[in-house]
């Protein structure tokens, strides 16, 4: 089934409605009719299996048959803070895979060595919008402003499992955990800038409680060792 985005404001009890431009893509690309079966989802976790009752120019109301909480999501809550890549499409690849990922939460990050390399949040924003779209799960990741790791330590408090994976740990760093024993919920992971972490940063970072993390003896890209990381954490 085709699925669709409608916030919160748009759902109310077993009807919603979808609009703007979803609703341009509804009715003038995928050509729904009246009858049809399509699944909704709200972007807070939320999916309505539905049908469309009515049509008209600027919209289509749908009745909801079956509601289905944290459809498609994982369990564990990660959000992953990447340093900001030279060449921003670099940056749009990452949002769009943690996003099947089923990431919670992007930091674009600008530590020492990041190179501002243009991308803005926004533009983040909606490819996570329609990768959630596309791969069928029901929450529409934050993509937050560009936050420096200053700020973000200061804020990692609010985590119960703090990874930065770093290629130099070699074998002090443990192999990425699969924290499944529920005691674990919400799990930051760093991954540094085409540079690096400098060893500053990472002091830093073991100060404030992080752990380091080895992906093994091989130099991986921001967006490869992003991608294995969540992926070994949400598997
Ligand atoms: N400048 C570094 C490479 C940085 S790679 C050097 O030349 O060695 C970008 C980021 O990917 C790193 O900051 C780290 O977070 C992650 N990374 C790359 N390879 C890794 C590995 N084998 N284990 C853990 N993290 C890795």
């Amino acid at each position: 089934m085709d699925t669709f985005y409608c916030p919160p404001s748009g759902i109310s009890g077993d009807t919603l409605e979808i609009s703007g431009g979803e609703f341009a893509h509804l009715a003038h690309v995928m050509r729904k009719k009246e009858g049809d079966a399509l699944m909704v989802v709200d972007g807070r976790g939320n999916a309505y299996a539905s049908v469309i009752s009515e049509i008209d120019k600027r919209s289509a109301r749908c009745r909801v048959v079956k509601t289905h909480p944290r459809f498609n999501e994982p369990d564990l809550r990660v959000t992953l803070a990447a340093g900001i890549l030279k060449n921003p499409s670099k940056f749009d690849f990452l949002v769009e895979k943690a996003t099947e990922l089923g990431v919670h939460a992007v930091v674009p990050l600008k530590s020492e060595r990041t190179i501002p390399g243009g991308g803005k949040s926004d533009r983040w924003r909606k490819l996570a919008l329609a990768a959630m779209k596309q791969c069928g799960r029901s929450v529409w990741p934050e993509v937050r402003e560009l936050t420096t790791l200053g700020a973000l330590l200061g804020e990692s408090g609010t985590y119960d499992l703090k990874l930065v994976a770093h290629e130099r740990a070699g074998g002090e760093a443990m192999p990425m955990p699969r924290p499944g024993d529920g005691a674990v919920k919400n799990v930051l992971v760093l991954v540094g800038p085409e540079g690096g972490f400098s060893g500053e940063e990472i002091s830093l970072c073991r100060g404030s409680g992080f752990e380091t993390v080895y992906l093994g003896p091989r130099r991986l890209r921001t967006e490869t060792a992003a991608i294995a990381s969540l992926a070994l954490l949400l598997r």
